[in-house]
């Protein structure tokens, strides 16, 4: 079980408001794409809920537990970015199971998540590889390996296919979804992509200048967008 909720977050870099109160209520299992223009501060939500940025006021809950001075790594929380960040001198393998090495889990353990996790993504045939050795999209299967074999609770993802080019990433955007079929897991997932955000979302929150404008079901927003802004950067019919 992992339900997340984000409650009243404000944000400001220097005089500039980033987060401007900021509400969701994210259930489990649930597959929300957080959707706005460049710039709007989608990352800097996905950054505060995973830890990595400090709210100015604002509560961040998991399964109703106030997280707010939880350290990154205890929050069970798996951020993927958009740039790999693979260690480059590190096989694919290592690659994966460095996190579990580090926390000292029991060799067993880290075998059969390594197997699990290469199945899954099917990455079997590259864990010898270093990552210089990969395509763009096999990366970003490795990073998202490296991310699910710790089995986070909630998945954040920060616009990860966008470094990608078109075909591929309508095939890793296939597999994203099947994965998340299979797993359940909760999910939060950034992009400024429209088709996206359509194809991927249990929910859809959009997101301008520090706000979320309207959260509701893909169909409804396309279908009774509330605002222009929504209507226009979603382009439904008007
Ligand atoms: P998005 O991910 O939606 O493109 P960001 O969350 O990255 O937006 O950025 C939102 C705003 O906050 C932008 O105006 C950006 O310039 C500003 N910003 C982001 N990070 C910092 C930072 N560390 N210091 C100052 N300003 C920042
Ligand atoms: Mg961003």
């Amino acid at each position: 079980m992992a339900t997340l909720k984000i409650n009243d977050i404000n944000k400001n870099f220097g005089k500039t408001e980033v987060l401007k109160g900021i509400n969701l209520d994210i259930k489990h299992g649930e597959f929300l794409v957080l959707l706005g223009p460049s710039g709007c501060g989608k990352s800097t939500l996905l950054n505060t809920i995973a830890g990595l940025e400090t709210s100015n006021s604002g509560d961040i809950l998991i399964d109703d537990h106030n997280v707010n001075n939880m350290e990154p790594s205890d929050r069970d929380i798996a951020l993927v970015f958009q740039s790999y960040a693979l260690y480059p001198a590190m096989t694919v393998r290592k690659n994966v199971t460095f996190g579990l090495e580090q926390r000292k889990t029991p060799k067993e353990k880290i075998e059969k998540a390594l197997n699990d996790v290469s199945n899954l993504l099917q990455i079997t045939q590259l864990l010898d590889r270093k990552p210089s050795q990969l395509s763009g999209g096999q990366r970003q299967r490795v990073a998202m390996g490296r991310a699910l074999v710790r089995d986070p609770k909630i998945f954040l993802f920060d616009e990860p296919l966008s470094n990608l080019d078109a075909k591929l990433r309508v095939e890793m955007r296939r597999e994203i979804k099947k994965l998340h079929q299979k797993l359940g897991t909760t999910i939060v997932y950034v992009t400024h992509d429209q088709t996206e955000a359509m194809s991927l979302g249990t929910n859809i929150a959009i997101m301008d200048h520090g706000l979320i404008q309207q959260c509701d079901t893909p169909k409804n927003i396309y279908n009774k967008p509330e605002s222009v802004f929504v209507a226009d950067f979603i382009g439904s019919p008007s």
